[in-house]
């Protein structure tokens, strides 16, 4: 019986999905051993964050952490750029809704259970290093008194190997740090953090590429600016689990990406998504701002919901690597369809398919998952309000593909 709906359920879910999805590249990363590499040489700044504060915490704090590049008062490129008036419109919608706009310092110390937020808070990051930050933006983010962080890749400030006319200075930089302003990493180059297809999985060029890629940032930032670097902005948010390993034996504590959400204490401090804002996607910046409240307007940002059925099970343990992630969300009640997602611990959103007749989603990985524990998350919206199941699973080592039938018929 369970092999027949399986196998059913691979049917048609090649059905639904067509041929020409693209894989996930981070389900097939191997583990790899990076001993040989430099070791970090941290020089111990200035902490940047101040003694644990006598409070009681408040752990139902919600944040959402907006993202930004270039201040420009004619947009040409809309997905990173943006006039001053739209800008301090939103700043001023914070305002006006009551979100508390808060450093990067507290935030960390809020992650780290040492400090309490105000219930809804906003943390504002500007990235890659444009000089707009300095002369556009940082005069409108004086005017509210607004704390911000600006993450920079390093080749791109003035002097630096694909810096131009457009590049923040060094000067500019101190400048902004003395005044209060989080200076933090971008990398070091840009480029997509995953490497080439090809070019990752245990290969020792890419290793020591990216240890540069997170090292190197930090360490030039840290000796220019005389600042502690704890966070990464990743750059376009393409990250998997060696990365965030990486990051950490690289010394970062935060790690962003780029899908917005609200984040809570509970929320992986080496996974902070974030609203990256752009011209002609205004509704971004709307959903950024409406908090599901639960009276206080600090509520959970989603109402979790059991699924009537998922595969594989919650807390299965598998010597195989499952052929396909699906859940059953009849007991999600009318939901709209172009809001189901499904997203997965260490890959972050996958090309799932939902099946309205049928309601459900299902996603049928490319290549056999590694082994490791998983957590999927399914997250629809159901009558106004964001409804959410979620799953784990683990797979064990030394999985064989070809058994996968005879398991499924246990
Ligand atoms: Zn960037």
């Amino acid at each position: 019986m369970n092999a027949i709906y399986f196998l059913t359920a691979a049917a048609t879910f090649l059905l639904w999905s067509g041929c020409g999805k693209s894989p996930v590249k981070s389900v097939e990363t191997q583990p790899i051993q990076i001993a040989e590499l430099p070791k970090p040489n941290l020089v111990e700044s200035t902490p940047l964050v101040e003694a644990p504060a006598a409070k009681v915490l408040e752990p139902s704090s919600r944040v959402i952490v907006l993202g930004y590049h270039r201040f420009v008062n004619n947009v040409r490129r809309p997905d990173t750029e943006i006039t001053p008036q739209v800008f301090e419109s939103q700043l001023n919608a914070l305002k006006e809704n009551g979100i508390s706009v808060i450093s990067l310092k507290d935030f960390m110390a809020w992650k780290r259970g040492e400090k309490s937020l105000p219930p809804v808070c906003a943390l504002i990051t500007i990235d890659d290093g444009y000089k707009s930050a300095y002369t556009v933006a940082w005069p409108i983010l004086k005017k509210f008194e607004y704390p911000f962080t600006l993450f920079v890749y390093t080749t791109y400030v003035k002097g630096g190997a694909k810096s131009g006319g457009e590049s923040i200075t060094w000067e500019q930089l101190a400048e902004m740090r003395d005044a209060g302003v989080e200076i933090q990493s971008h990398t070091v180059s840009h480029r997509d953090l995953r490497g080439k297809r090809g070019n990752n999985a245990a290969n020792p060029a890419y290793e020591k590429w990216l240890w540069a890629e997170l090292h190197d940032s930090k360490a030039l930032i840290e000796e220019r600016l005389g600042v502690k670097v704890i966070a990464l902005a990743v750059p376009y948010g393409g990250c998997n689990e060696h990365i965030k390993e990486t990051s950490a034996k690289a010394g970062y504590e935060l790690l962003f990406t780029v899908d917005g959400q609200k984040i809570g204490a509970e929320t992986p401090s080496n996974a902070v998504g974030r609203y990256m804002i752009e011209s002609n996607k205004p509704k971004v910046f709307a959903d950024a701002i409406v908090f599901d409240s639960g009276g206080s307007g600090a509520g959970p940002a989603a109402v979790a919901v059991k699924a009537l059925r998922t595969e594989p099970e919650d807390g299965a343990i598998l010597s195989v690597p499952p052929m396909t992630l699906r859940a059953d969300l009849g007991s999600f009640g009318v939901i709209d369809p172009g809001s189901v997602t499904m997203r997965m611990s260490g890959t972050g959103p996958l090309p799932a398919v939902y099946n309205p007749q049928t309601k459900t989603i299902a996603y049928l990985p490319v290549k056999p998952l590694k082994a490791d524990k998983y957590a999927v998350i399914v997250s629809a919206t159901s009558q106004g309000r964001k409804v959410e199941t979620r799953w784990t699973f683990v797979v064990e080592q030394g999985h064989s593909p070809i058994s996968v039938l005879t398991v499924q018929k246990r």
